[in-house]
């Protein structure tokens, strides 16, 4: 187990017009399952392969229980890595894919043939164990691979987008296995994915990059609920958060087609361009006229099953409103749409920043 930190984290490749890591600072606390969350080319495997030791930062620090690690072999830093390739050698058996790790540690084979089986397990790979990977499915090749990361006990996992080889189904599934193991070992982990579903779902945290930097450092109620600026806003949730711009008009908020929204408290005074954020569940939406209502047609209903997202044109804008399974308007309804003060949100148009300080956070709330 370890806690690990990044330090002032620089690194660009030799060609390269921007810097793949920008000045990244952020700590693992020992046990925690952090999930690095960014679209493609954000720098999330850079900084991986940075802490691993397979790449040289340009400058910044990395340390492992405050010790550094810049500069140590990667098999000298005790780190397994999971990749999406799950590169197991395919000559071997599932059960010497995972003794691999062990072979190479010299250890006694009594013990080793233990630890397998414990992994193996933990894993549902029992019955498995004599057939080659050629002969096994993909979820079970890639749960071969993470039993050759567990069984070497190490101090972290590494893991680079393990699932998005899986289906969607069995990706899901993956997930709350993986989620579980890490619970069950304690293992500080350190995940890299560009899915903002499967960050939510497995993170104790989320840190969140966009073009080498860090946008925000939170767990996933905090980051749902309080993006730190737009590009979090739109990353984060499906659909994602609804904005507009506003103007200020005595101390309320005001859209382009005159929808008057509860201003958050402490903004008042604020200036510049102004985008309000309001998640698909923080419109209310009825049928008939309601107080400060604000009439809107309907585009288009997505049933869900447990939720119906609802579009509504307003304006040049479409909005999306999540509602009850069984609210079905139709298109060229008109409705009537609220917001819950609780769920406005602000941004400055024009540095993308959150001028809503979120809530602060209840005490005792664990990891
Ligand atoms: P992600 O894993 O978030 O998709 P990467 O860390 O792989 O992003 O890449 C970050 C940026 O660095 C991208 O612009 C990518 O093209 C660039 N990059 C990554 N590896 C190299 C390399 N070995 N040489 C040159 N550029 C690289
Ligand atoms: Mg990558």
């Amino acid at each position: 187990m370890a806690r690990i930190e990044f330090d002032r984290l620089h690194k660009q490749f030799p060609g390269q017009p921007q810097p793949a890591v920008n000045d990244l600072s952020l700590e693992v606390a020992d046990g925690e399952l952090l999930v690095v969350l960014g679209p493609s080319g954000c720098g999330k495997t850079t900084a991986l392969r940075m802490l691993a030791g397979l790449e040289d930062p340009d400058a910044g620090d990395i340390r492992l229980d405050g010790r550094s690690v810049v500069g140590l072999e990667p098999r000298d830093r005790d780190i397994a890595l999971v990749f999406q390739q799950y590169a197991l050698y395919p000559h071997l058996s599932a059960r010497d894919n995972i003794l691999y790790p062990l072979k190479v540690q010299k250890m006694p084979r009594a013990e080793r043939l233990g630890r397998v089986q414990r992994v193996a397990d933990q894993l549902g790979l029992g019955r498995l164990l004599d057939r080659k990977p050629g002969q096994l499915s993909g979820g079970e090749q890639q749960r071969v691979a993470l039993g050759r990361a567990i069984v070497r006990q190490p101090k972290a996992f590494l893991m680079d987008e393990p699932l998005s080889n899986l289906d969607a189904k069995l990706r899901t599934h993956m997930r709350t296995e993986i989620k579980a193991l890490v619970r069950e070992l304690g293992t500080t982990t350190f995940f890299v994915t560009h899915d903002q579903a499967e960050a939510m779902t497995l993170a104790d945290r989320i840190a969140v990059m966009s073009a080498g930097r860090l946008q925000q450092l939170g767990t996933p109620d905090e980051v749902y609920a309080h993006p730190a600026n737009l590009f979090v806003a739109e990353f984060i949730g499906s659909p994602p958060m609804n904005l507009l711009p506003v103007a200020q008009e005595h101390g309320a908020l005001v859209t382009a087609t005159g929808w008057r929204l509860p201003m958050p408290a402490g903004l008042d005074g604020t200036n510049g361009d102004l985008t309000v954020g309001l998640r698909p569940e923080a419109i209310r939406l009825s049928r008939e006229p309601v107080p400060d209502g604000q009439p809107a047609q309907v585009f288009l209903t997505e049933p869900l099953g447990s939720e119906v997202i609802v579009n509504v044109r307003l304006g040049g804008a479409l909005l999306k409103v999540r509602t009850d399974p069984q609210v079905r308007p139709r298109p060229d309804d008109v409705v009537y749409l609220t917001a819950d003060p609780a769920g406005v949100r602000v941004f400055d148009s024009a540095t993308g920043a959150s001028l809503v300080a979120p809530m602060p956070a209840t005490a005792g709330a664990a990891a």
